[in-house]
């Protein structure tokens, strides 16, 4: 019976489709209409967005509800990311996940502060027992707010299903209004084949879009031949927002015959990144702008694809009318269609592929390891998706490390020797990006003996760079010596100037105190009501270090009331 009982299970996880997802089992985890700031599977720096951004209407603290019943299965701290972060398993198998949060309510919140208080710090990552905080549809969970790494007040809401692969929130029956058709806003060609053209040209090739009466687009007419793969531009929006969110599917065809598809229903987090391989990088860089690539290419394992032939690509045959044609439609099955008509000619090749050769040549599939001056970089097999030259050269302290024009999938190593460094000064030294103002913007650096370390998913200019200053510590809204009975927090300003804060702790009368660290103001905050035993005249001390180490010390005396 055991067995058969996890046979079927096994069954069920492999072979659900979409109709076996519940679509009345979440209710709306806030008690105001569902706007989205954000949709499921948009395209974000670096990665696919998981879940559903709900706006909070400008404001922080809206009580967020369990959706269902379950319990907390994790929980997770941190200044950036998803800043205060509650995961809940309910028992059909799905997790919701609530991001950004200013607070968890109830025993969920006293749970965080207690273990806060008990480890002495602010960054936890908790996978309570099923036991101790289970949770009732309708109970009050959480306050919304901004923490991590979001640009306004909103709540990051998720459902992952049991191999924890986030699926997209509309398919579970959430509803949100959408009666605007996506937008296309430009399409382009990429000859692929080597005897292949646009227009006699063999690279990337922006097309001219006409709107049509119906309200669909044709592009200009091309003349075209061999294996091309075309890119779209769009974005959806929902009534009641002006975001620009993400599309929901994509499907393409020539000549009638299905192509290639792109549906965004789930995907897991270990593919996210490949994003960088789906659409145009190089374009993104420099227009600011994300470009799909409505093509498979080589070292893109992404599951979002779910439909292709000859992996999207079309060939253009000499003397041949043809056309393709892509339909974008958001969830609620709006649609816009765009037609590309297309002459095939095997003309001359007017303007041939660019490729800018250099002395190094990296096989993607190969370790790679280069030394250019004082620095060396090795680059492990598949850091790169495809075979490529890239530019590096050493100017003194700087390693030029070609553009970022080409995204790197898994780390590569910079070190960089430092030999000639005054031994007394090494300890202060770390490899820093150099940012658009040429500051070197620190990058994860270790040392061995006389070698710094450091580890990017980035090209670019990279330098070695001393920070010698310590971190420094300003009061916020208290002075040295004065009363301030009627505040409900306490707040310092910390900054650094180069290598970036790396730790901080905070005490009064010499008894840890949680102080939370807002990053994007540069703020540390303790909460009076956290109840720390405080005394009429108390002595607040706060230590900051930097990432090389360098170390600051606030000390202020305050009064307060005894209750
Ligand atoms: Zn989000």
């Amino acid at each position: 019976m055991k067995n058969f009982l996890s046979m079927l299970l096994l069954l069920g996880g492999f072979a659900y489709g979409q109709s076996d997802i519940p679509t009345d089992y979440f209710a709306n985890p806030l008690d105001i209409n569902l706007v989205l700031a954000g949709n499921f599977g948009e395209m974000r720096a670096n990665h696919f967005h998981s879940g559903i951004d709900i706006k909070t209407e400008q404001r922080e603290g809206l009580p967020i509800y369990a959706p269902a019943d379950g319990y907390v299965s994790r929980i997770n701290v941190q200044p950036y990311g998803y800043g205060k972060a509650l995961y809940i398993l309910h028992p059909n198998g799905y997790t919701t996940v609530y991001g950004h949060l200013r607070s968890f309510a109830g025993d969920i919140e006293k749970y965080v502060k207690d273990t806060q208080y008990a480890k002495e710090t602010f960054e936890v990552e908790l996978f309570p027992e099923k036991i101790l905080l289970p949770v009732k549809k309708g109970d009050l969970i959480a306050y919304s707010g901004n923490t991590g790494g979001s640009g306004g007040p909103h709540l990051h809401f998720e459902i992952r299903d049991s191999s924890q692969r986030p699926m997209n929130p509309l398919l579970f029956g959430i509803e949100i209004p959408d009666s605007k058709t996506p937008i296309v806003s430009a399409i382009f060609a990429y000859p692929v084949g080597e005897d292949a053209h646009v227009n006699q040209g063999q690279n990337r090739t922006k097309l001219r879009l006409i709107k049509q009466k119906d309200g669909n687009y044709k592009t200009e007419d091309i003349k075209a031949f061999g294996k091309i793969g075309f890119g779209i531009t769009t974005y959806d929006q929902q009534d009641g927002a002006s975001n620009k969110n993400g599309t929901y599917r994509i499907e393409t065809r020539f000549n009638g015959t299905e192509k290639f598809e792109v549906l965004f229903n789930k995907f897991s987090f270990s593919e996210t990144r490949y994003l960088n391989r789906y659409t145009d990088y190089n374009y993104y860089e420099t227009n600011k702008s994300m470009v799909q690539k409505l093509f498979r290419e080589t070292n893109n394992p992404l599951s979002i694809i779910t439909k292709e032939e000859d992996n999207g690509y079309v060939n253009v045959q000499d003397s041949l009318q043809s056309i393709y044609a892509i339909e974008v439609n958001d969830f609620k099955g709006n649609r816009m269609y765009i037609s590309v008509p297309i002459e095939g000619a095997k003309l001359d090749i007017l303007e041939p592929k660019k490729v800018e050769k250099t002395e190094d040549f990296i096989y993607a599939d190969h370790a790679t390891s280069i030394t250019k001056g004082k620095f060396s970089i090795y680059i492990p097999a598949n850091s790169l998706y495809e075979d490529t030259y890239l530019d590096i050269k050493d100017e003194g302290d700087i390693l030029k490390f070609h553009e970022d024009l080409i995204p790197i999938h898994s780390n590569i190593s910079i070190t960089a020797d430092i030999s000639s460094y005054d031994e007394a000064d090494r300890d202060k030294l770390y490899i820093g990006r150099l940012n658009y103002r040429g500051l070197p913007y620190y990058t994860s650096t270790t040392r061995s003996g006389d070698k710094l370390t450091a580890k990017t998913r980035t090209f670019g200019s990279y330098t070695v760079a001393a920070d010698t200053n310590p971190p420094t510590i300003k009061s916020v809204n208290f002075s040295e010596g004065k009363w301030i009975s009627n505040q409900n927090f306490l707040k310092v300003k910390i900054t650094d100037d180069l290598s970036g804060i790396s730790s901080y702790r905070a005490t009064i009368n010499g008894k840890f105190i949680l102080m939370e660290y807002d990053y994007k103001k540069d703020v540390l905050s303790y909460n009076f009501n956290d109840n720390v035993n405080l005394e009429t005249e108390n002595n607040l001390k706060v230590i900051v270090i930097d990432n090389v180490g360098n170390s600051a010390t606030f000390e202020a005396k305050f009064f307060r009331k005894q209750p």
